[in-house]
């Protein structure tokens, strides 16, 4: 067997509550699980750019080849790293552990949504956990929030992000590896098409909420070049992204155990040189790193975006450091 997937002898933490997590659905291949919140913000490492990330599923449908989040199954005892596209769970009773969680979050921090999984993958359709969450923010005010997906089916929240974003800062990312749709399919079987996601930045632009696209991971000799990463921007900037991000593939060896099996299938003569490189450090460094983001910083410039999410509270909402300074000052 080349993956072995059975669950560890005496499941403790995440990986207890996985194995008793009751059966949602089951599709063809896929299975939905919902299980046990214990918190819903995640504190991230210091040097993210946010502080805070909130993931409403744990696995992702869409199945990327290079997905890098595959090991957080591992943490439910899921060692199979295929099984993270295929065996889906759903948060719960994310509501009131957020709306309690929130209470207590300084409003400068900022929030990232859908940093491991997609928060607008298939289950969200039926499930709305994402939804669910937004629905607290809207309802706040003065927050720094984020959202990364590759879905148009964001555009179905479009409702309350305007009502989010005319109270609090709201970046909104989606993420296109490429525009060539045969290609997209090979990387990210089950995701959206990229014409469905650039539909998506327009609509989202056009409702007055701030998008950029993010070509992630940009993956070396096979979206890297100046003519598709150039075509990808310029696409972006036509249908109203304010920024373009740009990271290079990293490869953790859960990751490596999907990707290189499929290197060796639909691209067998870069495998080689994929394995030298990574199978030595998860990230790339040096020269070729250097030149991929001088590239990115060109063309970005060339089509006048920004270089990623940036804070831009709405005029009148104050800035959480005054509102506690004017609190302080009428205490008591
Ligand atoms: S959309 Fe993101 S989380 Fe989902 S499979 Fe692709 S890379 Fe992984």
């Amino acid at each position: 067997m080349l993956f072995d997937d059975s669950p560890v002898s005496s499941p403790i933490g995440i990986a207890r509550l996985a194995a008793k997590s009751p059966l949602l659905e089951a599709k063809s291949r896929v299975q939905y699980f919902e299980i046990e919140t214990r918190g819903v913000l995640n504190r991230t490492k210091p040097g993210m750019p946010f502080r805070w990330t909130i993931n409403p599923y744990r696995g992702c449908e869409f199945g990327c080849k290079y997905c890098y989040a595959r090991y957080t199954h591992e943490f439910m005892g899921i060692e199979n790293p295929a099984l993270f596209e295929d065996r889906i769970y759903a948060k719960s009773g994310m509501v009131p552990l957020l709306r309690a969680e929130l209470r207590k979050l300084d409003p400068a921090d900022p929030v990232a949504i859908g940093t491991a999984t997609d928060p607008y993958q298939p289950a969200e359709r039926r499930f709305r956990r994402t939804r669910s969450i937004l629905e607290l923010f809207a309802a706040g005010r003065g927050r720094r929030l984020s959202i990364t997906t590759k879905s148009d089916l964001v555009t179905r929240d479009i409702d309350l992000l305007r009502a989010i974003s005319v109270a609090n800062s709201l970046n909104v990312n989606i993420t296109i590896t490429t525009l060539d749709p045969a290609l997209a399919r090979l990387l990210e079987p089950r995701a959206p098409r990229p014409d469905l996601r650039l539909k998506a930045v327009s609509l989202l632009a056009s409702a007055g909420i701030r998008v950029g696209v993010f070509p992630n991971p940009i993956l070396p000799l096979i979206t890297d070049s100046e003519r598709r990463l150039d075509r990808l921007a310029a696409a972006a900037r036509r249908h109203g992204a304010c920024y373009f991000g740009g990271g290079l593939l990293f490869l953790m060896p859960s990751a490596r155990r999907v990707f290189f099996p499929f290197l060796a299938e639909k691209f067998p003569h870069l495998l080689e040189r994929y394995q030298q490189r990574y199978m030595r450090d998860a990230y790339l460094r040096g020269e070729y790193v250097e030149m991929v983001r001088a590239r990115v910083r060109e063309i970005r410039a060339r089509y006048g975006l920004e270089n990623g999410p940036a804070e831009h509270m709405p005029e009148g909402v104050e800035q959480p450091a005054q509102a506690a300074l004017f609190e302080s000052l009428t205490a008591g």
